[in-house]
């Protein structure tokens, strides 16, 4: 079969053959149906040698969608020709974050070797992959899987980041998000669909601001170095009660703490390297400094109901299986509107 691997360090994505996987005992093949292109893939495949957490070659893509092509022994409770969802951050299933299907903070993957597919487990650009456990499966019920696939991450992380957020989110607050891209045109919908909140988009783009607006932002800004100011200014001096910097960058992050009211949240989704410095005086009053990293497997459930009410809908390009490498480039120069997605089967 055909997948995306990266497979040198430094190097492209390439396009491979290698050979068609088979389910184990309690494993499942997926024929893939669609599979998400996050950016995230881009900063792994920009980490050198030496700190290189994955096996390679590396089949490419933790976002994945597909239709079940064969059950290992003893799989019971799905049934081949079914169109399922993948959830990616997969654990051992038994320790107690696992225990309470937030296996993306489970205790035990790194002892036991745990990766999730596209980041260490073959992933879901290929015409085939193996899902390790069918409780990492999400029925999709009639929801179209190339619209649905990106929020097996860009749906679910920005889900679960602003949950946590949603009781500070009261009418009259102010949910600021930073990098309206394939993550962040999905937050700004979530916290249109599960809050109050005025929404403030930014983005060094105007391509990506004209989507925020489509997509729901109240206000957009241009992210520059008065961003933080011009945030203050429409939030009448307040400032912004959640902010979400789906960047992560130094620049970025000190918008978020430029910009932050008191008792306000920011939470940092984006991997770019920023921090926040937190200490008395150094932010406004009792702010809530937070990095998490996905989402759980109800949350999932959660977001797949808020598509199927149609209260998210995700921006998708298709890239057919050869051009998979041009999606790559295509989002590494900043050029996707909202999520790219491969269709490895066509
Ligand atoms: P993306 O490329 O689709 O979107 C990033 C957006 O940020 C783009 O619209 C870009 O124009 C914008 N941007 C770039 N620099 C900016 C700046 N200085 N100010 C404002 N906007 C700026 O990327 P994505 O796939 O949505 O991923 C977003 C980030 O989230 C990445 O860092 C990714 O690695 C990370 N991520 C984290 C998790 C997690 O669990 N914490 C999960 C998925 C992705
Ligand atoms: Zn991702
Ligand atoms: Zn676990």
């Amino acid at each position: 079969m055909k997948a995306l691997q990266y497979r040198t360090i430094g190097a492209a994505p390439e396009l491979v053959t290698v050979p068609d996987p088979e389910p184990g005992p309690g494993q499942v093949l997926l024929k893939v149906s669609a599979a998400g292109v996050c950016h995230s893939d881009i900063a792994v495949m920009s980490w050198p040698e030496k700190d290189f957490p994955y096996p390679l070659p590396l089949t490419l893509g933790h976002e994945g969608a597909g239709t079940i092509a064969a059950l290992g022994e003893g799989v019971t409770g799905f049934s081949v020709g079914d169109s399922v969802a993948v959830y990616g951050p997969w654990g051992c299933g038994a320790c107690p974050p696992c225990a309470g299907g937030r296996e993306n903070y489970c205790l035990r993957a790194g002892e036991l070797n745990i990766f999730p597919p596209g980041l260490g487990a073959p992933g879901a650009i290929a015409e085939y992959m193996i899902v390790d456990d069918a409780r990492h499966l999400e029925p999709l019920g009639g929801l179209d899987p190339i619209e649905t696939v990106p929020l097996t991450d860009a749906g679910l992380t920005p889900y679960h980041a602003i949950k946590q957020s949603l009781p500070k989110l009261v009418p009259g607050s102010t949910a600021v998000v930073i990098g309206a891209g394939g993550l962040g045109h999905v937050a700004i919908q979530l916290l249109r669909a599960l809050s109050p909140a005025r929404v403030i988009a930014l983005d060094v783009s105007e391509d990506k601001l004209d989507l925020a607006r489509t997509v729901g932002a109240h206000e957009t800004v241009i992210s520059d170095a008065e961003a933080a100011d011009r945030v203050r200014e429409l939030t009448g001096g307040r400032g912004a009660t959640a902010v979400f910097d789906f960047v992560g960058a130094a620049p970025t992050t000190a918008t978020a703490a430029g910009c932050v009211a008191m008792e306000g949240d920011i939470t940092i989704v984006g991997i770019g390297g920023g921090v926040v410095p937190v200490g008395f005086g150094v932010l406004p009053f009792e702010v809530n400094v937070t990095a998490p990293y996905w989402g759980s497997r109800g949350e999932l459930h959660e977001v797949l109901d808020l598509a199927r009410a149609g209260s998210i809908e995700v921006h998708v390009e298709t890239f057919a299986m050869q051009d998979a490498p041009l999606a790559y480039e295509r989002l590494h120069s900043g050029k996707i509107n909202g999520r790219a997605v491969i269709l490895p089967n066509g």
